[in-house]
């Protein structure tokens, strides 16, 4: 294995200390606490881990953690009256609706509900055009980590060549605004591209955002390429004793760390950033309400 292993688990605690150290320096000078407000509707297991561990770290860092857990059959108009009161709460400078909803919700309707500002997952279409027309947004926090983590490796990402695997509206198309931000020459693929591998092959940065376990194999890989993996699947795993599983990525991760000149694992990479990203987004979030200077480093 030749590749440079990228340590999301270590940058996040990094990015983390950055977000208390700037959460302490608004409290000293200007009494200000930014808050957090997450809302949960149904109890779908992930969302339920997702949530409890978001509340946790937003402490740990020092911000004010607010949890709405609302019932599965919650209305939709229950649902955006506690937006519209979370959007006028002075105390709280960001709002996150952990997705999916259930069916009977509109997913589009209620993340366009949440004031532009206080998107820190940067859903809302608003801050969807403005990260396409380079201005100034809240961004979509996995694909933010990725960027920070792609800077931090890289230093300037001009010129090189990326590839993004996968067009969701979470992960894949914001990523490639990003590199494209960048100034890095961006393809976009997804499953109807044609001869994909050749395509991944030319790319000095692939970016693999697909939910399909361990896709991209290292045969694909341009000989020290630098790999993200996005992907998050969880096969079983007998081996390790009954109904047991574990996380792969959307990468073959050691036929990609063979040749790879630098990757992030899985779990531990991608994944830990994403939290980070969304305390950061609070806190970028909470300055600009209050016209302060932005926390460097910690956005697009
Ligand atoms: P998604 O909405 O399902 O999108 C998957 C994308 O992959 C689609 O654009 C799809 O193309 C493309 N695709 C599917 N099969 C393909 C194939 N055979 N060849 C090329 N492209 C193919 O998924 P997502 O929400 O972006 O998530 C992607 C992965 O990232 C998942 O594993 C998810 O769990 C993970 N994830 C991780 C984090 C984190 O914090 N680490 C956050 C979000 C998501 P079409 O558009 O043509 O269908």
């Amino acid at each position: 294995m030749s590749a440079k292993i990228i340590d999301g688990k270590a940058f996040a605690a990094t990015v983390r200390g950055k977000v208390a150290q700037h959460v302490a320096s608004l409290k000293d000078a200007h009494g200000i606490t930014p808050g957090l407000a997450v809302v949960l509707v149904g109890e779908d297991p992930a969302s339920q881990v997702y949530v409890r561990s978001k509340g946790k770290l937003t402490v740990e860092v020092g911000m004010k953690s607010v949890e709405h857990k609302l019932d599965a059959d919650t209305t939709q108009a229950d649902l955006l009256a506690i937006i519209d009161q979370l959007n006028t709460d002075p105390a709280i400078h960001g709002i996150l609706v952990q997705l999916p909803l259930p069916d009977h919700l509109n997913e589009d309707l209620v993340i366009n509900a949440i004031a532009p500002e206080k998107d820190v997952d940067g859903f809302h279409i608003s801050n969807v055009g403005l990260l396409g027309t380079g201005q100034k947004s809240m961004v979509p926090c996995t694909p933010l980590g990725c960027l920070m983590m792609l800077r931090d490796y890289h230093g300037s990402l001009s010129g090189m060549n990326a590839v993004v695997i996968g067009r969701s509206n979470i992960v894949g198309k914001p990523m490639a605004q990003l590199l494209l931000g960048d100034s890095c020459t961006v393809t976009i693929a997804h499953s109807r591209t044609k001869d994909l591998p050749d395509v991944v092959r030319g790319a000095d940065i692939v970016v693999a955002a697909v939910g399909r376990p361990q896709m991209v194999p290292g045969d694909w890989i341009k000989p020290g390429a630098t790999v993200i993996d996005v992907g998050i699947n969880r096969l079983d795993a007998p081996e390790r004793g009954p109904g047991k599983t574990r996380l792969v990525g959307d990468v073959d991760y050691d036929s990609c760390a063979a040749v790879a000149g630098a990757i992030t694992p899985v779990p531990g990479g991608v994944g830990p950033m994403t939290i980070a990203c969304l305390l950061a987004n609070t806190v970028t979030a909470c300055c600009r309400a209050n016209g302060l200077p932005e926390p460097e480093g910690l956005t697009a």
